[in-house]
């Protein structure tokens, strides 16, 4: 009877010779590909200097930690979402000129797939958290965040968002609830917050509640200057609160361009304290459309959470002394930008799921300490990292 050899006794059946000169053959085609490519980036460097000088300008000084961080989430955000910026309008994608990339890892204490309330948790406390819990551990432990953390050593403090000011993002900086669904009781934590500055939707939550107060009043009480209307034209001597929308702010062709202006008046105001700042962005839309399964209103969202991006880095560069990280909590829709019509010349846009995916999730980091944020590791490990980059101030 004859039997195949399986691979393992083909190989060690073959005469010794056929071998040897099987691995040095490979050996120097080895060298010859290393060679090659090595051709290929001396010709990618040149074809790609003024790029390179670009980054190594925005390199600079990563080795000093920085005074201020912004943090920038995009909701619902992967690959496919930070890939429309590239294909979907005139100018170059601001993703484009971040020199450190790196990928989290999202899971959360309960779940394999992470809501946005234990993915943000992760972020502002460092832990990993059951689903739908805001700001407290597995075991319904409050739990001290970033933002109460830097705000004791004297830092200011912001956040910025499309959403609620109530919803799980940026309550998981301020609040801590057992279910990130009690808005009423997260806007109620805002007034003795130490949020110095934000800029959000969700006036319902304050002025229109089961309980009858008026958080507004509050807010006031607490030294804050409330705004409803619109953006104050600039910046006071007291804390702001600013909320534009009873619920989420409205789609970008009524809303214009307030998540850049809210960004840029919120770095205004933080940086009037010579110690720094903590400010947390959230394109908080880009979820919501991709439940909704709205792919234009998507690319929307993505494109103005870019060019927000774009003012932000901007800044941080003329500043020097701002760390900007952009990542999200998850990606939402299973968003890929996939072949239409079997044509390679042709992407249609298409959100195979209306909830969240467990894919992992691009970080991007330009500034002082912006190295720290290569490589992969899980969500939990960006509030770490930001949190040992402001050990000195
Ligand atoms: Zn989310």
């Amino acid at each position: 009877m004859y039997f195949w050899p399986s691979n393992q006794i083909f190989m060690y059946n073959y005469p010794k010779t056929i071998i040897s000169l099987f691995l040095i053959s490979f050996i120097l085609f080895s060298c010859n590909c290393n060679k090659e490519n090595n051709n290929n980036n001396n010709n990618n460097n040149n074809n790609n200097n003024n790029n390179n000088i670009a980054k190594a300008e925005l390199t600079t000084n990563q080795n000093n930690k920085p005074k201020n961080i912004i943090l920038l989430i995009g909701d619902g955000m992967g690959l496919s979402q930070v890939s429309i910026a590239q294909y979907y309008q005139d100018t170059p994608s601001n993703f484009d000129r971040f020199p450190t990339i790196g990928l989290i890892k999202n899971s959360s204490a309960t779940h394999v797939i992470t809501d946005s309330a234990a993915g943000a948790t992760a972020f502002s406390c460092g832990i990993k958290t059951g689903n739908k819990t805001v700001g407290v551990d597995k075991d319904l432990n409050s739990v001290e965040t970033i933002l109460e953390t830097v705000s004791k050593k004297g830092l200011s403090t912001g956040l910025v968002v499309t959403s609620p000011i109530t919803g799980a993002t940026p309550a998981s900086f301020f609040a801590h609830v057992k279910s990130r669904y009690e808005y009423e009781e997260i806007a109620s934590f805002l007034p003795k917050s130490d949020v110095d500055f934000f800029a959000g939707g969700g006036s319902q939550f304050f002025n229109n509640r089961k309980d009858g107060e008026n958080i507004f009043t509050e807010l006031e009480a607490h030294g804050f200057q409330v705004d409803t209307l619109s953006l104050p034209k600039d910046i006071s001597e007291k804390k702001h609160a600013i909320l534009l929308a009873k619920n989420e702010m409205p789609l970008i062709k009524e809303r214009g361009s307030y998540l850049s202006d809210a960004s840029k008046l919120a770095i205004k105001k933080l940086s009037t304290n010579e110690k720094g700042y903590f400010l947390m962005i959230e394109g908080s839309l880009i979820d919501w459309e991709c439940h909704d399964q709205e792919v234009d209103k998507l690319i929307d969202e993505q494109l103005d959470f870019d060019r927000t991006i774009g003012h932000v880095l901007d800044y941080a560069k003329q500043n020097g002394e701002t760390l900007v990280i952009v990542t999200a909590d998850h990606e939402t829709g299973a968003f890929a930008l996939a072949m239409g019509d079997n044509d390679y010349g042709k992407i249609e846009p298409t959100l195979y799921s209306n909830d969240h995916s467990a894919t992992m999730i691009p970080v991007f980091a330009y500034g002082p300490g912006a190295d720290l944020f290569s490589g992969v590791y899980e969500n939990t490990e960006i509030y770490h990292k930001m949190l040992s980059l402001f050990q000195n101030n």
